[in-house]
């Protein structure tokens, strides 16, 4: 759907759900011409796992489809690094005690800057643009102490034993984000009931520093923020008063956004129109947790060689507001739709335009698997100039094909068909013979020479596949 701007020039309308209204609305940035987005960040202690890549590739996806819209140089994304948590800290207090050179201070900046750097090249591996601004919380201490000097001004915070503390009773709205009431909250969460709190959801804003551990000087004492007012100061001072679009996961709406709005609205800020939260994602139809064993990181999945674009491939094949599940299967269908895809545009050059089903999906509250949809649509049609531009407009880049694929099958369409057939008969013989049950494998064999496919290993355990001049497609598909 397209209206017409003040330019005369039409643009795109687009549809997003926002969290607070509880509805799918028209989006309307508060400037066309300097449209503001913030999403939380990792908190960077250690690699990212598979669910934290979720929110990175939907976001990717919107800034994509902002800056189609309104222009490159008129959209600005902020993603935070949270580098304040005792988890950075541990790591940097076990390489201390195990001798490592540096002060505290450097070997807990140190395990930041490397997590930073591994969630770059992870992040990029998965074909996301890098954010405008990266913020880093350590480097706007300033900012958040000035705000919490502002909420206790005015009535919104208070000094306690060291602490500084948000007053949840001072904010009528509170809970209005997630649809609660504080009993509720008090009820169902998980408060932590602390003598100096006047309320028990009361959060806290700044908090004393142990000994042993770095603090900053502030009119508390030598302590250190709380993780909510840090995304608060970071998105005003890089977005202003007030901005578009603020997301993140599902599990951030409450407390972290709650707070967040609690305490940016408080300090008289507008903060964010639009609140947008991608639902978990499982693996295998379970939740993702170091104790069911099913936990890996994105560097696991990239060093089994599944490469990014397959896994921000699946990834797009769930809509950022359902669950969505990790599977082998899932896997296994994204990587031979992306070969498929490849082979039939290696000679194809991109269109210049984004194609209109593409856009108009994407328009459509982010609807990823329609925009895929399009894709197929368009492969069936043959319009591989187009396929490849829509492909490049989702950030997905194509696996290299091997020329041998191309030696093989000549014609694509009969590769299409055939070629899942052969790879499934050749997995099943390098299984029968890594299980050492060469009467199964040299069966396969066997029936494969006699459709004309011959194979041959090299010593790396690669296997290469031949087409004989006995071929005979009909002896191969009775194979199936
Ligand atoms: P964290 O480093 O835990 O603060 O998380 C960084 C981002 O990843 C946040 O936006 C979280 O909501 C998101 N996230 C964490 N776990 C998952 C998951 N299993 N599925 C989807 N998003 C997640
Ligand atoms: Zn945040």
């Amino acid at each position: 759907m397209s209206t017409i701007n003040g330019t005369g020039t039409t643009q795109t309308e687009i549809k997003l759900y926002n969290t607070k209204t509880r509805r799918k609305e028209v989006f309307e940035p508060i400037k066309a011409d300097d449209v503001r987005m913030y999403v939380c960040g990792p908190t960077v202690y250690d690699r990212a796992h598979l669910g934290n890549a979720r929110p990175v590739i939907v976001f990717d996806v919107l800034n994509r489809l902002l800056r189609h819209v309104y222009g490159a140089d008129h959209v600005t994304y902020v993603r935070n690094f949270t580098d304040v948590d005792d988890r950075i800290n541990e790591t940097a207090q076990k390489r201390k005690a195990a001798g490592a050179d540096g002060t505290l201070e450097e070997l807990i900046a140190e395990r930041a800057d490397e997590t930073i750097d591994w969630y770059h090249q992870d992040m990029d591996a998965l074909g996301a643009l890098r954010p405008d601004y990266e913020p880093r919380a350590t480097a706007f201490i300033g900012q958040m102490i000035a705000m919490i000097e502002g909420l206790i001004a005015s009535g919104h915070a208070y000094a306690a034993e060291g602490h500084a503390l948000f007053a949840v009773e001072s904010y009528k709205e509170y809970g209005a984000l997630s649809g609660r009431s504080v009993d509720d909250m008090i009820a169902g969460a998980r408060v932590e009931v602390a003598p100096y709190k006047r309320n028990p959801m009361d959060f806290v804003l700044w908090k004393p520093s142990p000994d042993d551990l770095p603090g900053w000087e502030s009119p508390w004492g030598r302590g250190r923020p709380g993780w909510h007012i840090e995304c608060s100061a970071m998105a005003h001072e890089l977005l202003g008063e007030s901005f578009d679009i603020h997301g993140g996961g599902n599990d951030l709406q409450f407390p972290h956004h709650e707070n967040e709005i609690a305490q940016s609205k408080c300090a008289g800020h507008g903060f964010a129109n639009v609140w947008m939260h991608n639902e978990m994602l499982q693996v295998e139809g379970k939740k993702m947790s170091k104790s069911l064993g099913n936990f890996f990181t994105v560097r696991d999945l990239l060093e089994q060689g599944v490469p990014g674009e397959v896994i921000r491939f699946v990834m797009l094949s769930t809509h950022y507001r359902k669950p969505m599940d990790w599977t082998e299967k899932k896997r296994a269908e994204a990587e031979g739709e992306l070969e498929k895809w490849a082979l039939f545009t290696k000679d194809a050059v991109a269109a210049v335009d984004v194609p209109a089903g593409v856009v108009e999906a994407l328009a459509n509250d982010l609807n990823t698997m329609g925009a895929i949809t399009e894709l197929r649509r368009l492969s069936k049609a043959g319009a591989y100039s187009e396929l490849l531009a829509g492909l490049s407009f989702l950030g997905l880049n194509l696996p290299k094909i091997s020329s041998q694929d191309e030696e093989i099958f000549d014609d694509l369409v009969e590769r299409e068909e055939v070629r899942p057939l052969i790879d499934a008969l050749v997995d099943r013989l390098v299984k029968a013979r890594a299980d050492k049950d060469f009467v199964v494998a040299d069966g396969i064999r066997d029936d494969l020479l006699n459709a004309g496919i011959s194979l041959s290993y090299d010593s790396g355990g690669d296997v290469t596949i031949t087409k004989e001049a006995n071929y005979d497609r009909s002896k191969l598909e009775a194979l199936k």
